[in-house]
C-alpha cells in the first residue's frame, strides 16, 4: 500500500532531509586521503545525534552503522572500515536520518583525493542519471519513465545499471511502497500521485551490472570488479513538480 502524505507531513519529512543534508555537506569538507570510513561514520553519528536527531540505518535489520560506507567496487551497504581512504578512490556515503519519526535518505559519492578521467566520468554519468530520474517524477507519468530515463543515459554511456537494489517510498518507514526500478520501460508501472514521497538512487557500474554479496551478509560489490558509483535524493510528487528534499545546491 502507498502512504499518500499530507503537505505538513513532507514539511516534517524537510526537517529530515535538511539535517541529513547538512550532514552531506559537513562530510564534503572531511574526505581526503587518509581518513577512515569509521572515523567519518563516528562523525556523522554524533552530528546527527547532537542535532536532535537519530542515524535510522544504525540496528536496522542488524545493520551495524550510521552509514553505509561503499569505497570503488563496492556498490551499495559497505560497512565503515579502519583502513584510510587512498588517493584516487570513490566512497559513496549513505544515511537515512529520522528527526521526530519522519525519514529522508540519500547517499552521495564523493571523489578521494585525484581521481581517474573515468571515475570522474563515472560520478557525472550517475548523478545525470539520478536527475533525469527525477525530471520524469511527475504527477501521470509513470514508475517506468523514472527506470528508462536513468537506464537510457547509463546505457548511452557505456555503463550499466544494478538491478538487484532499488528506490522506495519512505515516510515514517525507511522503506515503503512503491520499489522505484531504475531501469525498465516508458509508460509503464505505476502511475504518479500527487503526495508520494520515494528514493531515486542510481546504482551505475563502469562494467556489468552484475553483484555479489561480501560474507558480511550486506555488501554489495561487481562480479567484475568494476567500480560502482550511487547518488540517492529522497522526493515528493507534487502538482508543480518534484521537490527534492534533500536537495544539497540551493
Ligand atoms: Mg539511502
Amino acid at each position: 500500500m502507498i502512504i499518500i502524505k499530507t503537505p505538513q507531513e513532507i514539511q516534517k519529512m524537510q526537517v529530515a532531509a535538511d539535517l541529513l543534508v547538512e550532514v552531506h555537506r559537513a562530510l564534503r569538507e572531511k574526505i581526503r586521503p587518509g581518513v577512515t570510513t569509521l572515523e567519518l561514520d563516528q562523525f556523522v553519528d554524533e552530528f546527527i545525534i547532537s542535532r536532535g536527531g537519530y542515524p535510522e540505518q544504525k540496528g536496522y535489520e542488524g545493520f551495524p552503522y550510521a552509514i553505509c560506507a561503499s569505497v570503488d567496487d563496492e556498490i551499495c551497504h559497505g560497512f565503515p572500515r579502519k583502513e584510510a581512504l587512498q588517493e584516487g578512490q570513490i566512497l559513496t556515503v549513505d544515511m537515512v536520518v529520522n528527526v521526530d519519526g519522519y525519514l529522508a535518505d540519500s547517499a552521495w559519492s564523493y571523489a578521494v583525493g585525484e581521481i581517474s578521467p573515468e571515475a570522474q566520468r563515472l560520478m557525472e554519468v550517475t548523478k545525470e542519471c539520478l536527475y533525469l530520474g527525477i525530471e520524469q517524477a511527475q504527477v501521470g507519468n509513470r514508475l517506468g519513465d523514472i527506470g528508462h530515463a536513468i537506464q537510457s543515459h547509463a546505457e548511452k554511456n557505456g555503463m550499466s545499471v544494478v538491478r538487484d537494489f532499488v528506490g522506495h517510498g519512505i515516510g515514517r518507514k525507511m522503506h515503503e511502497a512503491p520499489q522505484v526500478l531504475h531501469y525498465g520501460k516508458p509508460g509503464r508501472g505505476l502511475r504518479l500521485q500527487e503526495g508520494m514521497v520515494f528514493t531515486i538512487e542510481p546504482m551505475i557500474n563502469l562494467g556489468n551490472w552484475q553483484m555479489k554479496l561480501d560474507s558480511n551478509g550486506w555488501t554489495a560489490r561487481t562480479v567484475d570488479g568494476s567500480l560502482s558509483c550511487q547518488y540517492e535524493h529522497t522526493l515528493a510528487v507534487t502538482k508543480d513538480g518534484p521537490i527534492i528534499l534533500t536537495e544539497q545546491d540551493r
